[in-house]
Parts: structure tokens; C-alpha cells; sequence
């Protein structure tokens, strides 16, 4: 079906199976933790992923979700885990072994920092680089022979700048490394990584994915042969996996993603302009203005769907910050992003994490998730804060 049918169509029935028993349209949820095993002498592959045994080896509205995952992003295989976290290990811990290197991108969310920072290279005896990825030359000359993986995030959480994955994807391959891409800020709609040469790609469900806020996931998507190596070593093993209620609520927030995805890119960019224009903004970024500094090579990876993440600053001192999240009355200060109701986060300047940003973000920033109430909503709750802090 995926071949011939719009996205819209195969998020709602893409990767949806028949029950056979009762008839039901909507997936059962399959709370159990064993399955039968045959007793015909039939034999058994105990510790594997092929067949059900054991709801950590395999269990059914986990296997939904993966499937409706592939039918969305055109991946072969995809395995699903607790949190966006567990996912992203998933990867980190099955392809890298003691003395290989690594190269990861500056800017990437904080436990993959720190990951690469700390616990890789000191436990591990993982070499490791961090490169801006959004300078493709930078990248070339952190390659090694070695190099067993580059990580990258397009957009970036938090700054959202763009890495041109194709031309990275090839850097990789040329030294024999994979490529890694978590794509969350972009959703699994608005950037299709494997597409552009990708082997891996890492999605936080958390957020966009499941949309509605109450649920934590991760899921990782590539070829068959890679997928199958991070089901063995990091579902079974490392144990990180998705609970069967949880799969099954996103998987029924995963099919309105594509609309979700639509409306929230349109948000984004009318908030963004109004933004640009407002005296009260110091700097913003959204992918979708042609001010940032990555805009032509969003237009060609995104197709014109830039998601809903903006990174921003407002004019004044600290207590102008402070008294602007205060005034906001749609939109909620929280740490989260994706969700259908708009979020906003405060990074001071004595973040630890702003070293490893562009010069413009370290004064502080708000990394900004438009949700979907109507933009004029959105806009005028923004407005109405920079005139409570005089700042227009
Ligand atoms: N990757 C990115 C880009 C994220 O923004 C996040 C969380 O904010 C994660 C991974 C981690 O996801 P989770 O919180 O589901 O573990």
C-alpha cells in the first residue's frame, strides 16, 4: 500500500493489522509479559526477536508501532524503546566498541553530551570528536580511520541548525563509519534522513511522534541487518523497552502526526516572522526564515515543512527574562517539546551547555515548541508579555 498511497493515508493505516478474533478496528493492548512457547518440538530461539516468548524479546503493540514507523518513514526495519534516551544508546552502545571514534555534533541534546563527553570515553575507551556538523569541512577533517559512527541532530536541539546529511553521509561511508541522525525536532515528517543516505535514524517519540504529551518513547529505523544487531544487543539486552501501553498511545498519536506536523510548520513560521520583526527580539532561527543561516539547505531537505522549533532572545537583564515567562499566559514554561500545546524554555547564560553554541546563543535563550492553538493566539500571548516587560 505504501508505494501508491499519501502520507495521511499510511499513517492512519499503515502497519495496522486485522484482529481476527473479535473483529476490533483499534489494536488490542497486549498486556502480558509471556507467550505461549510450542510444545511440538518446534525449536526455539530463546534469546531472540523473531517470535514472541518474552515481552522483552518481542511483544505485540511494540511490533505495531515499528511496523506503522516503517510504512511512515519508508524504513525497512525499526526498533522501539522506553524513551528517546534508551533509543539513542540503542545505537551508541551496539556499534561502538573500546578504541573506536567517534564524531558527534556540538550542539545535541544534553545526555548525548554528556554521553560523548563523559561516560563513553571514561567506561568505554570511546575516541571521541565534536565537530559543528553543520560545517560539512569540519566534519571531513574529524574523520579518522577509526571512526566507527557519526552523530548528528538536524534540526539541532536546541539551536536548530541544519547538517547537509547527504554530503556527510558520504564522509562516513568513505572511512567505513554509519551514520547516525536524530531527527526528533523535525518529526518523522518534515526531514527524511534515510532518504538522504542516513543508516540510522533516532526519534525522542516523546515528542512529535506521539504529540499529546503523555507518554515517553524512542525508536530507531534503518536497514534490516542494522536494525536487527540493535534489537539483539540493546532490546534484549540492555533491556531499555517500550511498555505495551505506551506503544499502543503512540502509536494512536503517531496518526495525525503528518496534519500535526503540517499545521505546526505553519505556526512556526508566522511566529517566527512576527518575531523577526518585533523590536523586543535580540536574534531568532527557524529553518523556514530565509535569516538563518542554514535556510537554502533546509529548503532542500524539508520540503517546505520546517516543523515547530524556534530558538530566540529577547532584548533586557535577566529580570526581563524571568518577568517575560512570567507573563505568558498560553504558552507554558516546561522542558518538553512536540506536544499540541505550545512550550517554552529559558536557557540562561549560566547554562553549562552554552559553550558549545553558536556566539549568538550565549547570552541565554528560549528554545520555543509552537503548539497548535491558532497562531494569532500564540502571537498575540507573546505580544502582549513584551508590552507587561516594556519591551516594545
Ligand atoms: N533527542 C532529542 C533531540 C531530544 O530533544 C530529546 C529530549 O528532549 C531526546 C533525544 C531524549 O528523549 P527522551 O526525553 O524521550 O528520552
Amino acid at each position: 500500500m505504501e508505494g501508491t498511497k499519501k502520507i495521511q493515508t499510511i499513517a492512519v493505516h499503515g502497519g495496522t493489522r486485522r484482529d481476527d478474533s473479535f473483529g476490533a478496528i483499534n489494536e488490542p493492548i497486549y498486556m502480558t509479559s509471556n507467550y505461549r512457547i510450542p510444545t511440538d518440538g518446534t525449536p526455539v530461539d530463546w534469546s531472540g526477536t523473531k517470535s514472541n516468548i518474552y515481552a522483552r524479546n518481542r511483544n505485540v503493540n511494540q511490533m505495531v508501532l515499528q511496523d506503522k514507523l516503517c510504512a511512515l518513514t519508508g524504513a525497512e526495519d525499526c526498533a522501539v524503546f522506553a524513551s528517546g534516551v534508551a533509543a539513542l544508546t540503542g545505537v551508541f552502545i551496539p556499534f561502538l566498541n573500546s578504541g573506536d571514534h567517534a564524531v558527534i555534533s556540538e550542539v545535541c541534546y544534553s545526555a548525548t553530551n554528556l554521553l560523548f563527553r563523559k561516560y563513553l570515553p571514561e567506561k568505554y575507551n570511546i575516541e571521541v570528536t565534536f565537530a559543528d556538523t553543520t560545517d560539512t569541512e569540519a566534519v571531513r577533517a574529524a574523520v579518522r580511520p577509526n571512526t566507527r559512527l557519526i552523530h548528528l541532530e538536524t534540526p539541532g536541539n536546541p539551536t536548530t541548525g541544519i547538517s547537509d546529511i547527504q554530503a556527510i553521509a558520504k564522509i562516513a561511508h568513505s572511512v567505513g563509519a554509519l551514520l547516525s541522525v536524530d531527527a526528533t525536532f523535525a518529526g518523522p515528517i518534515c526531514l527524511f534522513p534515510l532518504q538522504l543516505g542516513a543508516d540510522l535514524e533516532i526519534h525522542s517519540m516523546t515528542k512529535y511522534i506521539n504529540g499529546h504529551g503523555d507518554s515517553l518513547g524512542g525508536c530507531v529505523l534503518g536497514r534490516k541487518d542494522v536494525i536487527e544487531k540493535v534489537k539483539e544487543i540493546a532490546m534484549v539486552n540492555y533491556g531499555g523497552i517500550l511498555s505495551p501501553f505506551n506503544a499502543w498511545l503512540i502509536a494512536r498519536g503517531l496518526v495525525t502526526v503528518p496534519m500535526r506536523m503540517a499545521q505546526h510548520s505553519r505556526s512556526a513560521l508566522a511566529v517566527a516572522r512576527f518575531l523577526e520583526a518585533s523590536p523586543a527580539v535580540r536574534f531568532v532561527w527557524y529553518p523556514g526564515l530565509k535569516s538563518h543561516p542554514q535556510h537554502e539547505r533546509a529548503k532542500a531537505l524539508m520540503h517546505d515543512q520546517y516543523s515547530g522549533m524556534i530558538s530566540f532572545d529577547i532584548k533586557g537583564n535577566e529580570q526581563v527574562h524571568q518577568q517575560f515567562l512570567n507573563e505568558l499566559k498560553l504558552i507554558s514554561h516546561a522542558v518538553s517539546l512536540g506536544d499540541v500545546e505550545s512550550l517554552i524554555v529559558y536557557y540562561d547564560k549560566y547554562s553549562d551547555k552554552l559553550p558549545h553554541y553558536p556566539e549568538i546563543f550565549k547570552e541565554g535563550f528560549f528554545r520555543f515548541s509552537v503548539g497548535l492553538e491558532d497562531a494569532d493566539d500564540i502571537i498575540d500571548d507573546l505580544q502582549h508579555a513584551f508590552e507587561s516587560c516594556n519591551l516594545m
